[in-house]
Formats: C-alpha cells, structure tokens, sequence
C-alpha cells in the first residue's frame, strides 16, 4: 500500500533514524579505541574509521530506502557491498505527523539532493573534544537546503552518569526546526564563532573586523549552528575555503527554519544542485539576528581574496 505521507517527509522521517544509528558508531569507535585515523588532503583534513562506517551506514540505508535519491556523502570510499548490522531501516514517527509544508507536496523522490557529512569535526573527534562532533545529512530541492538532521552523539557527555547522552535536531523550512530549545545570545555583545582548526590569516583578520567582545574556536560546522541557535554565539565567521556543500546544508536549514541567515562572506546564497562545486570557496557568515551587522563588516580585502 502506498504511504499517506509525502517523499520529503517520509525522508526527513527516515533520516532522523539513519543520523541517530550514525551516532552510535561514532560512539562505538571511540569505545573500541581503534580510530584508524587517514590523513586526506593533509594532517589537519583527517578521516577515521567512524567517518568511513558512519557513511556506509548513512548512504546505504537512505539508498536502499530511496533508490532515486542523489546522495553525495564526504568520504570517498571504495564500493563494497555494506553490511546488514549497518544498515537502519526506522523512521521517526513524530516527524510523519507533522504537515509537510504545500510548497513540498508534489516533490518527487529523483527531485532530492542528499548531502552526507558523516561525521563534521573529525580533527576533534580524534583529540577528545567530542561534544563538537555532528553527523550531517541535509535534503536539497531545486539548489535550495530546504530539510535537515543533525545527531550530535556526545550531547550531555560531560553532564554526568543521569544525563541522557546524543541527540537529534532536525527541521523543515516553513515548518520549523525541533530537537533543542531556541536561545538568543547576550543581547549587544558581538560573540563570534570560528574554526579552530583551520585558521589562517584571511579568518583572523575577518573576525577582527567584527569588533568582537569574544571569540570561540570551536570544530564542526554542525557545532557552530548549533552555538548560533542556542545563544552561545552571535555569528559564525569563516572568511577561506575548506568548508563543503555537505558541512552547510544540514545546518543552514535549521538556522533557516528559525529565522536566521547562512550565505558565503559576500552575501550570496549557497547552491546545492547535485552540479554545483563540493567546496564553499567564499566562506560562511551566519547568524540567527544581526546578519547586516556582520555582513557590512567583513572587509574589502577578505572579499577580494575570495572568489565564490
Ligand atoms: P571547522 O570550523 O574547522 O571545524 O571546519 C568546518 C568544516 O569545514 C569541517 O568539516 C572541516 O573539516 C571543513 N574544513 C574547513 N577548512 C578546511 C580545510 N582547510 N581543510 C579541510 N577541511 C576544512
Ligand atoms: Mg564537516
Ligand atoms: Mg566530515
């Protein structure tokens, strides 16, 4: 029998699940204490073993589900049949109550674009700051980021034994975005959120434009939304390349679900068509409130260096 509930929200549904089941691999592998750590582009662009399996399990349970999907995930990763352990089959029934917003009814399966980051904030991963870890997956229709997940499977790690450990946020726009309590940030102050691991000079001088009152360097673009919605920052500034279509989608959704703004440090809008450059070559500015305040303050030099 054919399901009541549209394509999109049975995948939002489906990938609440998936990101959950990617969590606890990420979990299990530090457990194990095997990270089986490779270094990619170089020793700051690193891949474990979490990274590796938490994409198998992702693209390979979204895939056997929604056949007519475009996935693309981080890892580059050799073909081989996946095993069934890895495999999540679930949905979240809470999300197929919800009204699949009108303008998304008559979206058909081959119309979506899944971006994967299995795991955003490895080089934290594997230096023990684990609550800046996220598990990705954001849903693209017509270039635009319209719904998203983000597992956060260290949530409450240092809380103590009682604290329930991992959680879920996802959202839709014209829906809403769930799974956290939305907080502002000290009203006045300038808290910029940026990169820990991937300074360079066109990030520190674009940061000190913004006339900050502090500055957090923190992993993980997941990490960084999550800092945006619930108050711990103002604004995410990352003026140099290096951050990819997978790192935005997911989180740009949320933000935008609540009424914030994500572009590249020129103010352009991202793309996510399946075409469209992994790399988001024109950085990141994003915040909740205040977008024109962070905007008009990124200087002309940071924007001439980089080309979107
Ligand atoms: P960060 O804020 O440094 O955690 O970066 C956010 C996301 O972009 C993470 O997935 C990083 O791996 C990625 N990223 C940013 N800059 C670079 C870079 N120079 N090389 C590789 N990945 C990067
Ligand atoms: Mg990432
Ligand atoms: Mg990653």
């Amino acid at each position: 029998m054919a399901s009541s509930h549209t394509v999109l929200m049975r995948l939002v549904a489906s990938a609440y699940s998936i990101a959950q089941k990617a969590g606890t691999i990420v979990r299990r592998v530090i457990a194990e204490g095997d990270l089986g750590i490779v270094e990619k582009t170089c020793a700051t662009d690193l891949q474990t073993k979490a990274d590796r399996l938490a994409q198998m399990s992702i693209c390979s349970s979204l895939a056997r589900k929604f056949p007519k999907l475009t996935i693309i995930g981080e890892e580059d990763l050799p073909f081989e049949e996946v095993d069934q352990e890895l495999i999540e089959d679930g949905q979240w029934e809470e999300i197929l109550q919800q009204p699949c917003p009108s303008q998304y009814i008559a979206i058909k399966e081959e119309d979506l674009v899944v971006w994967v980051d299995p795991l955003d904030g490895t080089k934290e991963y594997t230096e023990g700051l684990l609550d800046n870890v996220t598990v990705l997956i954001g849903i693209a229709y017509e270039g635009k980021a319209i719904a998203g997940v983000i597992n956060q499977p260290y949530y409450n790690y240092q809380a103590g034994p009682d604290a329930t450990l991992g959680r879920t946020i996802w959202g839709v726009l014209g829906l809403g975005a769930f799974g956290f309590q939305l907080k502002e940030a000290p009203a006045g102050k300038h808290i910029i959120t940026t990169t820990r691991s991937h300074s360079n000079k066109l990030v520190t001088d674009c940061v000190t434009a913004m006339n900050p009152d502090d500055v957090l360097r923190v992993g993980g673009a997941g990490n960084k939304i999550i800092q945006l919605i619930e108050g711990k920052a103002s604004a995410y500034v990352f003026a140099s390349p290096g951050c990819k279509k997978w790192d935005t989608c997911a989180p740009e959704v949320i933000l935008h679900a609540v009424g914030g703004k994500l572009t590249d440090i020129h103010g352009n809008a991202l793309q996510y068509n399946k075409e469209v450059k992994h790399m988001n070559s024109a950085g990141v500015l994003a915040t909740l409130r205040d977008y024109d305040y962070y905007a008009s303050r990124v200087p002309e030099s940071v924007k001439n260096a980089l080309v979107p």
